[in-house]
């Protein structure tokens, strides 16, 4: 939930995502706010949403290879248009064996040619669901599971809940001891994105979970596997179960129920039915002393099925988890089926991404730091970078103000959040220093053992940092990634260099749109350190309460009051969006244009902004605000987000303006206006 929206690029390499890259001309112009994408005949007080966007909405037509489009997708676009320049002079370059260039290539290389992985076909699986077929005992069992984790969570940086496998690893400074790395343990086990659609009584669910019971049964089938149905039915009712133990994403965003020290007599003690000696030796992970389990009572529940199940149900589960995760690298049809559920079924479209759209997305993602040495160099201007500075630095003094004077607080509390601020670590466009993929081997012609190796060469590189000093100017997301980061456990923030560009930051544009759209994106990732999480840790990343009982109990009745503002958005008749689920998320939305606002006013220096279109310099201010979050976005998608997104759909972040006393003075609403709030009852936090 720290990230500004959600992390897309892995579902991306299986065209699964929600949004990513728009085909329709770019609708913004390149400077301020865009007026042929509002609609002029919306009363900002009636929706202020559509008053922003309507024009963008009503002209945006989803090709069929997109589950949505947005501003963000506008500049994912030119971001992989800057990243497939990149890998293209890569690929003509002939550079050395082992180097950066060399593996960007032979990674592009292995993606597109499609004969050679149909030539490796399933053969690169026949190995390991040979290995899998072999298990006859707990033991065994257990030491399959451990061989499957992976670093592929994130609970605090992008906020991904999600793995298939049984377990996930995330190593991140520890909640304890934040100058050191320690290894979190976070649930899994189940393919479809969320709990809810296992344990949902709608019918829309339900369709879902026969259409995803012949998906099951199709991957078995197409991978060589005999009695697919038997299998699939024995992986749904697995995966049901298990989902009926994990607990829901709204209460794995809470880290005050997350820091759980285990050592490892406790996972006997506390979650018996695994073999845990065993899981931890195969995962590499037998000599580490203490984990940090987030979420306890799943670790009990699931690891309780692993003796209660069936080992043929696990087996099964074991043999479809790798076929759904690595399939796609090994043959067409695979490829094909995963796309008709994970992509048309659960996201809406019809139509892959072009094959080569996807490479870039994988050599993007797969070799980030590589691709991101490159693009900070060649694409991201000295300017451009002490600009967004100068905007970082105001920022900060509005908020520094807001927080100096603030009549809730405690004034030892407000000191110590001041020290927070000033300690905290705002890092622009890339980082100081670069990864090494020197111990990730790459060839030219077998995809699967590409997509192998650079799964363990992940999981390899945080087994090696657990223990060892944290570095306090770590990045978490690359440059040419379009979204911002707060990184709580290092007081930090990165803001890439794919996100600082039109239409959210133009060094050469007015203050008022850079204010309006970058500045409220930055205030949004600023106040994630005071939000309900960032308020659980101290100013050097320690897990410490540092705020009284009064200022906890005023925030938390000030917040609610914005989560049930969330809860009466209702895209869909069976669903609304989840006040709770989202509440991180809409406080920095609130705060970030409050903070933005101020940032914008100082920034004049007492001088009138000039007009734009005949807007004032308030009114773009919040119009280029509505515009961040214009989206088109089809229903089964729309629906994915709002159960598994801790962010709010754009729609509704747009309406964070009805909390702005200064919105209503810009467009004069009144309390006959839809949005109207009555000043009681606009939710103000810093
Ligand atoms: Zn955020």
């Amino acid at each position: 939930m720290k990230s500004l929206t959600r992390r897309l690029l892995p579902a991306l390499l299986c065209a699964l995502t929600l949004t990513a890259v728009a085909q329709t001309p770019s609708p913004t112009q390149d400077t301020g706010i865009s007026v042929p994408n509002m609609d002029p005949s919306v009363r900002p007080g009636d929706n202020f949403y559509l008053y922003a966007n309507g024009g963008y909405i009503a002209r945006t037509h989803l090709p069929a290879d997109r589950a949505g489009l947005s501003v963000f997708s506008i500049l994912s676009d030119r971001s992989f248009e800057q990243v497939a320049a990149i890998i293209s002079d890569a690929t003509k370059s002939n550079a050395a064996a082992g180097s950066n260039e060399r593996k960007i290539a032979d990674l592009y290389r292995s993606y597109m040619d499609e004969a050679a992985i149909e030539s490796h076909g399933l053969d690169s699986l026949k190995p390991r669901l040979a290995a899998i077929d072999a298990i006859h005992t707990q033991h065994e069992l257990a030491n399959a599971l451990g061989l499957s984790l992976r670093a592929d969570v994130d609970a605090l940086n992008f906020t991904n809940f999600h793995t298939a496998n049984i377990f996930g690893l995330w190593v991140a400074p520890s909640f304890n001891d934040p100058d050191h790395y320690a290894p979190y343990l976070l649930q899994g086990g189940i393919e479809l994105p969320d709990r809810d659609y296992y344990l949902s009584t709608s019918d829309s669910m339900k369709e879902i979970r026969t259409k995803y019971l012949l998906h099951v049964s199709a991957m078995f089938r197409l991978a060589g596997l005999t009695d697919p149905e038997a299998r699939a039915t024995r992986v749904v009712a697995l995966e049901s179960a298990i989902a009926q133990q994990q607990i829901s994403l709204a209460d794995s965003e809470d880290i005050h129920k997350a820091n759980n020290p285990w050592h490892p007599a406790d996972f006997n003690a506390k979650a018996p039915g695994l073999d845990w000696p065993e899981f931890f030796r195969a995962a590499g992970l037998d000599k580490q002393q203490t984990f940090i389990v987030w979420q306890p009572s799943a670790f009990t529940g699931e690891a309780a099925l692993v003796a209660s199940q069936p080992i043929d149900a696990w087996k099964d589960l074991l043999a479809y988890h790798l076929i759904e995760q690595y399939g796609y690298a090994t043959s067409k049809a695979l490829a094909e089926e995963r796309f008709a559920f994970f992509g048309t079924t659960l996201s809406g479209t019809t139509k892959m991404r072009p094959r080569d759209f996807r490479a870039d997305v994988l050599v993007s993602t797969t070799l980030g730091d590589a691709v991101g040495q490159i693009y900070a160099q060649r694409f991201f201007s000295p300017e451009a970078k002490s600009q967004a500075e100068a905007i970082v630095a105001n920022l900060l003094v509005a908020f520094r103000t807001r927080l100096e004077n603030l009549t809730w607080m405690a004034p030892a509390t407000k000191k110590e959040a001041i020290t927070k601020l000033g300690t905290l670590k705002v890092s622009v466009g890339y980082p100081d220093h670069w990864r090494s993929y020197a111990a990730l081997n790459i060839t030219p012609d077998n995809l699967f053992a590409n997509l192998w190796n650079a799964g363990l060469f992940e999981y390899h590189d945080s087994l090696s940092r657990i223990g060892q000093p944290t570095d306090r100017k770590e990045w978490c997301m690359t440059p040419q990634t379009v979204n911002a980061v707060n990184l709580p456990l290092d007081n930090g923030l990165n803001f890439p260099a794919a996100i600082l560009q039109p239409p959210f930051f133009d060094p050469s544009g007015p203050a008022a749109h850079n204010y309006g759209a970058i500045g409220t994106i930055i205030g949004h990732e600023i106040s994630h350190t005071f939000d309900s999480e960032g308020a659980a840790f101290d100013s050097k990343g320690r897990v410490r309460n540092w705020w009284t009982p009064e200022d906890l109990a005023h925030f938390n009745a000030v917040t609610a009051a914005l989560a049930a503002q969330y809860d009466t958005y209702t895209p869909f008749p069976d669903v609304h969006v989840i006040g709770r689920q989202t509440l991180s998320e809409n406080i920095a939305d609130v705060a970030g244009l409050a903070a933005a606002f101020d940032a914008f006013h100082t920034s004049l220096k007492g001088s009138v902004a000039p007009k734009v279109a005949d807007f004032t310099g308030d009114q773009q201010f919040f119009i280029a605000f509505g515009q961040n979050w214009g989206s088109v976005t089809r229903d089964a998608a729309l629906r994915q987000q709002v159960l598994t997104d801790p962010h709010a759909p754009g729609e509704y972040r747009a309406l964070t303006v009805r909390n702005e006393d200064g919105w209503y003075k810009a467009f004069d609403i009144q309390p006959n206006d839809k949005l109207y709030l009555a000043p009681k009852d606009r939710v103000r936090i810093w």
